[in-house]
C-alpha cells in the first residue's frame, strides 16, 4: 500500500468498508424502529429526535470520509530544511530520501513520512496525523453521541415491541405501535450490540486522543518522552529535558481544531515553549537512537530455544525463575541464528533476530515475532570490529550520523562478521542494565 492512492481505492480495504457497513447498519436499523416507535411526521418531537439522530449519524459519516481523503499530510520525498546547517538536528529517512522534520515519523503501512503522525489506523486506511487530526476527532465524538442516541431508541423500540401482546390485551393500543418481524427483531438486537460496542470502543479511544491533544503530545511522543525521562534516571548529568510544544491546554487544543493554527507551519514548523526552539525533540530523539545503538550486541544461537514463555524442560529451574516481567513476545531461534541484542537480564536477552527480507515477509504474514526475549544461556556474544547498525523500533530508517556505519541490519550475514567467539561464561561486557523498563508502545487501534 503506498500513501498515494487514488480516493475510490482508499476505501476499497476492510477498514473503511467495515466501519461504514457499521455506521449505516446502526443508521438504518434505528430509523427503521423510530419510525414506529416514535414516528417523524405525527409530532414535533418525533421530527426533531429524528432531525437530531439523523445530523449526528451524518455527522460522524463526514467526518470519517474526510479524515480518509484528506489524510495525515505527507512529508514531501527527498524534504530538507530550509537551513542546511540544521540538517545534523534531524534523522534521515533512507525509504523516502529526505530528512524528517520535526514530528514527522515514517509509517511503513503508508510507507511514507507523515507529518505529525500519531498512528496508523487501519479503519480510515491511512495515517491520523496533522492534516486529519481534527476530522479524526470529530468522527469519533459524533460517532459515540450518535450511537449513544442510537442505542436509546433502539432498546425502547424493542421494550415497546416485545410487550406488544401486553399492551393489546390492556387495550392499550396506541403504545402496541412496534411491531417486530422475525428479521426485524434479529437486526433490532444486532444493531444494539453494535451501537453498545462503538459506545465502548471508540469512547476509550476519544478519551485516549483528548489526553493526547490536550498535551500536545502524539502517541509516539508520547513514548519518546517517556525514553527521555528515563535516560535521565539512568545519567543525571544530562542537561533537564523539557517537552517543547505543550502550550498549555487552550493553546494545544487549538493547535488541532482551529483551522489557522494547524495551517500555519504547514505541519513542519511548530510553536514550540520558551527556552526551546525547533529541534529540542529531535536532538533527543537523536541522542536516544544513538544510545541505542551502542548498548546493541550481536549474539549467535547456539542452543535452540523453544519461544516458550516458560521453558522449564530444555532451559531449567534457573531461567524459568527470573523470567523477564513482561508480555513481550519470547522468540524462538534456531542454532546460529544471528540476534541483535538491546536488552539485557542475568538469564534472559532481549534483541531482534537477523533475517532475510522473504523471511521477514513470512514473519509478518504469519505474525511471527522477530523480536523479543530469549534465554541468555541459548547465545554467546560475537564482538565485530564494526559494528553493525540496528533497525529502529518503530521507524525503518537511520539517522546520518557520520561515526556509525550505515550498514542496515537485514543485509548483514554472519559469515560477514569477524567473528571472535567468546564463552557466555563471563566474558561478556557489562550491559547497561535497561531491563526494567519497557517501552511497550500502545498503539491506540
Ligand atoms: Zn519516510
Ligand atoms: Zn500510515
Amino acid at each position: 500500500m503506498t500513501a498515494e492512492m487514488s480516493s475510490f481505492k482508499r476505501f476499497l480495504h476492510w477498514g473503511p468498508i467495515t466501519a461504514l457497513t457499521i455506521i449505516k447498519c446502526i443508521t438504518l436499523t434505528t430509523l427503521y424502529m423510530n419510525s414506529m416507535w416514535w414516528p417523524p411526521n405525527f409530532s414535533l418531537g418525533g421530527f426533531l429526535n429524528q432531525a437530531v439522530f439523523l445530523m449526528l449519524s451524518s455527522l460522524a459519516t463526514f467526518n470519517f470520509v474526510m479524515a480518509t481523503l484528506t489524510g495525515p499530510g505527507l512529508l514531501p520525498l527527498k524534504w530538507k530544511p530550509k537551513d542546511s546547517n540544521v540538517t545534523d538536528q534531524l534523522q534521515y529517512c533512507k525509504v523516502c530520501e529526505g530528512y524528517k522534520a520535526p514530528r514527522s515519523h515514517h509509517c511503513r503501512k503508508c510507507n511514507r513520512c507523515i507529518k505529525k503522525m500519531d498512528h496508523h489506523c487501519p479503519w480510515i486506511n491511512h495515517c491520523v496525523g496533522w492534516a486529519n487530526h481534527a476530522y479524526f476527532t470529530y468522527f469519533l465524538l459524533f460517532s459515540i453521541i450518535g450511537s449513544l442516541h442510537g442505542a436509546v431508541i433502539l432498546s425502547c423500540s424493542f421494550y415497546r415491541g416485545i410487550h406488544r401482546y401486553w399492551y393489546l390485551s390492556r387495550g392499550l393500543v396506541h403504545l402496541a405501535t412496534v411491531q417486530f418481524t422475525m428479521y426485524s427483531i434479529i437486526m433490532c438486537i444486532f444493531a444494539m450490540g453494535l451501537a453498545i460496542g462503538v459506545v465502548i470502543a471508540l469512547g476509550m479511544l476519544l478519551y485516549f486522543q483528548m489526553k493526547s491533544i490536550w498535551k500536545n503530545q502524539t502517541g509516539i511522543e508520547m513514548w519518546i518522552i517517556e525514553k527521555a525521562m528515563y535516560r535521565r534516571m539512568h545519567y543525571p548529568d544530562l542537561d533537564e529535558f523539557v517537552y517543547p510544544y505543550d502550550l498549555g491546554y487552550i493553546e494545544n487544543i487549538k493547535q488541532v481544531f482551529k483551522n489557522e493554527n494547524v495551517a500555519k507551519g504547514i505541519g513542519i514548523e511548530w510553536p514550540v515553549i520558551e527556552g526551546c526552539d525547533q529541534y529540542t525533540l529531535t536532538r533527543e530523539q537523536i541522542a536516544q537512537k544513538c544510545e541505542k545503538r551502542a548498548r546493541t550486541r550481536t549474539y549467535k544461537c547456539i542452543r535452540k530455544a523453544t519461544g516458550s514463555y516458560l521453558p522449564l524442560f530444555s532451559q531449567g529451574f534457573r531461567v524459568c525463575l527470573s523470567p523477564p516481567c513482561t508480555d513481550e513476545p519470547r522468540l524462538r531461534l534456531e542454532v546460529d541464528d544471528v540476534i541483535k541484542v538491546t536488552r539485557f537480564r542475568k538469564h534472559w536477552l532481549f534483541g531482534e533476530r537477523v533475517a532475510s527480507e522473504a523471511e521477514q515477509k513470512e514473519a509478518k504474514l504469519k505474525k511471527k515475532a522477530l523480536r523479543g526475549w530469549f534465554p541468555r544461556r541459548c547465545a554467546i556474544e560475537l564482538i565485530q570490529p564494526n559494528q553493525p547498525v540496528t533497525s529502529d523500533e518503530e521507524d525503518n530508517n537511520e539517522i546520518p550520523t557520520g561515526d556509525i556505519p550505515q550498514k542496515r541490519v537485514n543485509k548483514v550475514k554472519t559469515s560477514d562478521l569477524e567473528e571472535i567467539v567468546q564463552s557466555n561464561g563471563g566474558n561478556h561486557r557489562k550491559p547497561h542494565q535497561n531491563g526494567n523498563h519497557h517501552h511497550q508502545h500502545k498503539k491506540i487501534k
